[in-house]
């Protein structure tokens, strides 16, 4: 593994260099380092039954197995997974828990109203309590860590940028312990970054180890009785059969309520060929930092960091000292593909690395040990949503558009409440119910994706370069959204 060497005098770090330390990281999530799978695959059986079958062994499938296992501990419950549990984006995202969905509250009130998104983030704020109580009752090692998180202006029209935006969440109910302004050098005391005017401060955020957290809910759901059924692909849900090949042979298992939980990999399914697109982030991790480092960076409470660009970039600090860095701007793949090959795009993980240069250029000289990305599932509105259709005894969660960790966990709970029929205030939120629209169809799908990709990205380039924002672009953007 090459070092990154010292960036440039434009915050970048050289080229050849980037890739040379690219060339000698893994290709795998830094979090796949200590695979503790006390366990041997279990695959489903060719046929069978159960009360409740889960399609999807992340953490949507999980935790609704973990919740209808505390509801009904006398159902019989099993997840079926295709590769290993934690495969998905679960075992291999950014480790934010963060109450922020991917649309503001103001974004969420045009849709809902207002009583609708203020419930909603109220909820999703009281879901970290909720993850919390769990790891803490069942005991799950994963690093879990409440800091907050940060989203620091790095140029000023980015400030004024978030500075509206703040107002205009604050107009709307948001109140200063949920959403708050932070001065430059106010910032700089959570880390010390290479540039910021500024930053939006939330406490509504912890970093976890993601894999470490889907292990150990998975050894819970075990010692509970759940049925894992890994290396087992659903070919398809019918009526309360799903359908699957095991061993290379074909099987069905009957169920009284089937929840579909495959996010990013939903368009193979007929019920959600065109709900979700699968969208690539990709990642590296550095190696553990050096104290004098560490000293230098100064990033006190471990808030995550995102900035205030459009094209989505997040940072955490982990637990061992490793900076933990992703962006979005990796292609989408016609017809909504997914392979392996994907995980790993040079250009996009450049980007990256120069994102360390760029905002903590005190670690610009660390080793870069890993590389990595997986797909995450968009719908056209950005909007997650619970559907339960009681005639086919069949449901799905999902739509979290890069913000799953925790929202996995409150729409869980919705659909066991749902299906259950319990007096829960969970029944109300909006999301249940909410059918995005579809996303259209290829070609128009891929120019559409593909177009947005690069409009933000040239966004970004342009006001870094000139400080406006480009009208032109901003205007194309907001009518593709
Ligand atoms: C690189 C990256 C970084 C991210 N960073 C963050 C972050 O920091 N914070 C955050 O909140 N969110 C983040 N996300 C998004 C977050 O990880 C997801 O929203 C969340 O994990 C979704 O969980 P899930 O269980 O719904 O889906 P997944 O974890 O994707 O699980 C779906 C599972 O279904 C399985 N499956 C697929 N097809 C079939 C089939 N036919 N039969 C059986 N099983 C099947 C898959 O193998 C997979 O294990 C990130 C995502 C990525 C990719």
């Amino acid at each position: 593994m090459e070092p990154l060497a010292t960036a440039t005098s434009n915050g970048l770090a050289d080229e050849s260099i980037v890739q040379a330390a690219l060339a000698g990281a893994a290709q795998r999530p830094v979090w796949h380092d200590v695979d503790a799978r006390d366990w041997p695959v279990t695959t489903a059986p060719s046929s069978g039954e159960v009360d409740v079958a889960i399609v999807g062994g992340g953490f949507s499938g999980l935790w609704t197995a973990y919740y209808f296992s505390l509801a009904r501990p006398d159902w019989s419950i099993a997840v079926l997974e295709s590769q290993r549990v934690g495969f998905g984006a679960s075992g291999r995202n950014g480790g934010w828990c963060s109450g922020m969905f991917a649309l503001s509250p103001s974004e969420l009130a045009e849709m809902f109203g207002r009583d609708a998104a203020l419930d909603a983030y109220a909820a999703s704020f009281a879901t970290l309590g909720e993850i919390e109580a769990v790891l803490s009752r069942e005991r799950i090692e994963c690093d879990w860590h409440r800091g907050g998180s940060i989203t620091s202006a790095t140029i000023p029209l980015q400030r004024t940028r978030l500075q509206d935006d703040l107002a205009t969440q604050r107009a709307i109910g948001i109140n200063e312990a949920d959403l708050r302004w932070l001065s430059a050098d106010e910032t700089r005391a959570e880390v010390n970054l290479a540039d910021t005017y500024g930053a939006v401060y939330t406490p509504h955020c912890a970093t976890v180890n993601p894999f470490q957290m889907v292990l150990g809910l998975a050894r819970v759901l075990r010692r509970r009785g759940v049925q894992l059924w890994e290396s087992s692909p659903v070919s398809e849900i019918a009526a309360g059969v799903v359908h699957h090949t095991a061993n290379e042979r074909p099987g069905a298992v009957r169920a009284g309520f089937v929840v579909q939980a495959t996010e990013g990999y939903s368009p193979s399914f007929r019920q959600t060929r065109r709900a979700l697109v699968p969208l690539y982030s990709l990642m590296v991790a550095t190696e553990p930092l050096s104290k004098d480092v560490l000293a230098q960076i100064s990033w006190s409470r471990r808030a995550t960091f995102t900035d205030g660009g459009r094209m989505i970039i997040y940072a955490q600090l982990t637990a061992d000292g490793r900076i933990a860095i992703g962006g979005r701007g990796a292609p989408y793949h016609f017809g909504s593909r997914i392979k392996p090959s994907f995980d790993i795009d040079d250009e996009t993980h450049r980007r990256i690395v120069n994102g360390i240069a760029r905002h903590f250029p005190a670690a610009a000289g660390a080793r870069i040990t890993h590389r990595w990305g997986g797909p995450l599932g968009v719908p056209r509105n950005w909007t997650p949503s619970v559907v339960v259709n009681r005639a086919e005894r069949y449901a799905r969660i999902g739509g979290y558009t890069g913000d799953g960790v925790a929202c996995t966990n409150l729409l869980a709970r919705t659909v066991v409440d749902e299906w259950l029929e319990r007096d829960s205030p969970l029944r109300s939120l909006a999301f249940v119910g909410h059918h995005p629209p579809e996303w259209e169809l290829e070609p128009l799908r891929f120019i559409g994706v593909n177009s947005l990709i690069q409009l933000s990205d040239s966004i970004d380039s342009f006001e870094a370069r000139t400080g406006r924002t480009p009208r032109l672009r901003t205007t194309l953007i907001e009518n593709l959204l």
